[in-house]
């Protein structure tokens, strides 16, 4: 199963893709977990992208492509991958076709989770990861377990200011490449809204129908 998980900043995308890679055992491969990993060890890589995440903008084109497209081709990808985050520019989403066709392989399904705009915002400014095992909590939809406080963190793009750019970014630069995943047949919208094992189960349902 090769998919991609589209969607607004907060929609879910890393709740879902983290419960989805278990039911079909392929990796989970988040751009934005691979530059937050990139940033935290100081690479290169980390260093060119700091500044662009923090502000909520997009990390250039050439930096995020060649690292997935060197992700995509390793072993573990041969039966499949769960694409969270990537592509999100109309260039990305060329260059990957380019790559899976240039390797003789196609996309099974692109899941686009749709969340309101207004919504967004609550989502992203209450939600919290637990600094050891990285699970994923919201202070209000989705609870954290008592006693865990100290371990809680909020990421540095998760404020209102930042939010407000990446939803424009999601607006300007990803929505439009949603018809073309439209045009091959592919396309399941599903309602991003509700309890994550609600989404989970319409998720499951779409990529069965
Ligand atoms: P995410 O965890 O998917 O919300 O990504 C966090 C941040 O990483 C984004 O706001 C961007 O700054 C950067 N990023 C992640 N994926 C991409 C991508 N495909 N293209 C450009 N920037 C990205």
């Amino acid at each position: 199963m090769r998919m991609i998980l589209v969607g607004p900043p907060g929609a879910g995308k890393g709740t879902q893709a983290a419960r989805l890679v278990d039911t079909y055992g392929i990796p989970h491969i988040s751009t934005g977990d691979m530059l937050r990993a990139a940033v935290k060890e100081g690479t290169a890589l980390g260093l060119a992208a700091d500044d662009f995440m923090r502000k909520g903008l997009l990390v250039p084109d050439e930096v995020v492509i060649g690292m997935v497209i060197e992700r995509i081709a390793k072993d573990d990808c041969a039966k499949g991958f769960m694409l969270d985050g990537f592509p999100r520019t109309q260039p990305q989403a060329a260059a990957l076709d380019d790559a899976l066709r240039a390797a003789g392989v196609s996309l099974d399904a692109v899941v686009l989770l749709e969340v309101d705009d207004a919504l967004i915002v609550e989502r992203i400014t209450g939600r919290r990861s637990h600094v050891d095992t990285g699970e994923i909590y919201h202070l209000k939809f989705n609870p954290p377990p008592a006693g865990i406080e100290d371990k809680l963190v909020q990421r540095k793009d998760d404020t209102e200011e930042a939010c407000v750019a990446r939803l424009q970014k999601y607006h300007s630069e990803t929505a439009p490449i949603v018809p073309f995943y439209g045009s091959l047949g592919i396309l399941r919208r599903v309602d991003g809204v509700g309890a994550p094992d609600a989404v989970q189960a319409r998720v499951q349902a779409a990529l069965a129908g």
